[in-house]
């Protein structure tokens, strides 16, 4: 997989944070779990963050409390606890990165896709919270209306490719967007594109067909 786009630093650096919502963790894993360019990014990313947490003013320590962690070491209330292993969710579709497996109980061809407008077909996790995370799945050559964000959508394509303003975005490659960006994806390869989306607000559609067919799919 040659992966072309990644993730920018300030959403590895919310992730690394735990600061970014669950269908924005889900998608950033998705993506790090196929580049190994961002899982180096990411391990630099939480060195940042260990170095500004060790620059946060030393908190007083009690006068006794080298005697607390001696005595604590004495006793097992000390000893690591084992860490459960998190079991894999068993790979049912190669096109389907591990963490995303967790979600989805099907491969991608046996979802229950529910059609928006002809051609455009989408799953929605439901993870709750003020965005959306959802599977779409576009037939091949077709363009959705032209939109700008009220926030941030992160794009991770898992089949086919679609192109815009920005490039052509293949399998493993992400779209990572802020609201200073209005684009026009266009489906552009021989089979459907199918990616998965994860906003933080609701889209906002800039043309005149975006606003109409907007209340009916409910992007
Ligand atoms: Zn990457």
């Amino acid at each position: 997989m040659s992966i072309r786009h990644h993730l920018d630093d300030a959403t590895l650096l919310a992730y690394a944070a735990g600061s970014l919502s669950e269908g924005m963790s889900l998608l950033v894993a998705s993506h790090i779990d196929r580049c190994a360019h961002c899982q180096e990014r990411l391990q630099q990313a939480e060195a940042v963050g260990g170095a500004l947490l060790e620059e946060l003013a030393p908190v007083a320590l009690a006068p006794d409390a080298l005697e607390q962690v001696l005595a604590l070491l004495d006793t097992d209330a000390g000893a690591a606890d084992v860490q459960p292993v998190v079991a894999r969710a068993p790979l049912l579709d190669s096109q389907i990165p591990a963490p995303l497996a967790h979600y989805l109980d099907k491969p991608l061809d046996e979802l229950e896709w529910r059609t928006l407008v002809p051609g455009v077909r989408q799953l929605d996790l439901r993870l709750g919270g003020p965005g959306a995370t959802r599977l779409l799945r576009i037939a091949p050559g077709l363009s959705v209306p032209h939109h700008s964000h009220r926030g941030n959508e992160l794009t991770l394509i898992l089949r086919g490719s679609y192109s815009d303003e920005l490039g052509r975005f293949q399998a493993g490659d992400v779209a990572d967007l802020d609201e200073q960006v209005s684009h026009q994806p266009i489906s552009d390869s021989g089979e459907d594109c199918i990616c998965l989306i994860a906003t933080d607000a609701p889209l906002r559609f800039s043309g005149l067909m975006g606003r109409l067919v907007q209340p009916f799919i409910g992007l």
